[in-house]
Order: structure tokens, then sequence, then C-alpha cells
């Protein structure tokens, strides 16, 4: 779990994006600020399916960390926190930052929560055993899927959503998320790649 907590950066800097837009926004602007949160979240799911089939299973650089992953999916592979969190700041906060404040703190903060959310799902995909017919059963079924089955489908962790809308979307069987039972945090290790 350790290992999960430690990865969470975006988590303390999405709440500092937050608190600083308490203080510097009205009451008023804050019920477009609470939109743009979810329009971040949103757009999180898509930049989560994009980096993972264009990025990690297309640019050989990226493909090779993200292979080992699927060799060996209790390793972990990713990023230092810091250039996935430093990224998303940089590619929602500095553009908008000065023209459109409101909207770049709102769609940062739901991006970094979107990734966090990502990050805790997908250490669930592998590390734990959710209750049949539960969000979390139906993420673990689809990434066991792509692991184990069929790697050119099921490339959304969150949401089957983006899969389903560019048709890469495919059913699971319950034998797929048996052959991969969760195992304890002991067999956690650490692999750096620049994977966000
Ligand atoms: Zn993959
Ligand atoms: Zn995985």
């Amino acid at each position: 779990m350790w290992q999960l907590f430690r990865r969470l950066l975006s988590v303390p800097v999405a709440l500092g994006f937050s608190v600083h837009a308490f203080v510097r926004f009205s009451w008023s602007d804050l019920a477009g600020w609470a939109l743009y949160v979810l329009a971040g979240m949103g757009l999180w799911t898509l930049f989560e399916y994009a980096m993972h089939r264009w990025l990690y299973h297309r640019i050989v650089f990226f493909k090779r960390y993200h292979d080992a992953h699927h060799v060996t999916p209790d390793v972990y592979i990713g990023a230092p926190p810091i250039i996935g969190t430093g990224l998303i700041v940089l590619v929602t906060m500095a553009p908008l930052a000065v023209a459109a404040p409101l909207a770049a703190s709102g769609v940062t903060v739901g991006m970094l929560g979107g990734y966090a959310a990502y990050m805790i799902i997908h250490h669930i995909c592998h590390f734990s055993t959710p209750a049949r017919g539960t969000y979390l059963y139906r993420a673990r079924l689809r990434h066991a899927v792509h692991h184990y089955s069929h790697d050119e489908h099921n490339f959304g962790v969150s949401t089957a959503f983006w899969d389903r809308v560019f048709g890469t979307h495919r059913a699971g069987q319950r034998r797929f998320i048996d052959r991969h039972a969760p195992s304890g945090p002991s067999s956690q290790g650490t692999v750096s790649s620049p994977q966000p």
C-alpha cells in the first residue's frame, strides 16, 4: 500500500490548487470552477486512453517499459510521480493560466484528480479482489482481458467509455481475472520508466 501512496503526489498538488481557488475566486465563480473540475476529470479519461493506446503500445521507447508491466504486472512500472503531475500542470495549467485562470485551475485539479483515481484503480486491478458486480470488479476484469488475452483492446482503466467510442472494447469472462490472483505487497517492486 505504501508503494501506492508514494505515487499519489497529484493529490496534495490538487488540494493546493483547490485551496488557492477557494481563496482567489468568488463563491459564484466557484460553481463554474466545479464544472471545470468535472470537465478535467473527463478529459483525463481520454488522456489515459490515448497515452495507453498510442504511446505505451506504439512508441518503441515507451513500449519497452510497458511490455515489462504486461509481463510482470506485480512490478510497478511508472515514472516518478513528479513527472506525471508536472506534465499535467504543464499542459493544462500553463497555457490558460493568464487568459482563463478559472478554467485553468478547474481543469488542472480535475486532471490531477483523475490521474490519482487512475493510479488507485490500476493498483486495485492488480492487487485486490473487488466484489463481483461492482465498478472495481468490472475495471479489473477489463484490465485482465487487456493483460492476458487481447492487448489491442480495453486500453481504458478508469472507464470503458473511450474503448466503446473507438471500437476497442472487449468484454471478458471470469477466467481472465482468475489468471491473475492478486499478490501481496511484498511482491511489488519498482521500475522507473517515462510512463506518467
Ligand atoms: Zn497495455
Ligand atoms: Zn496493468
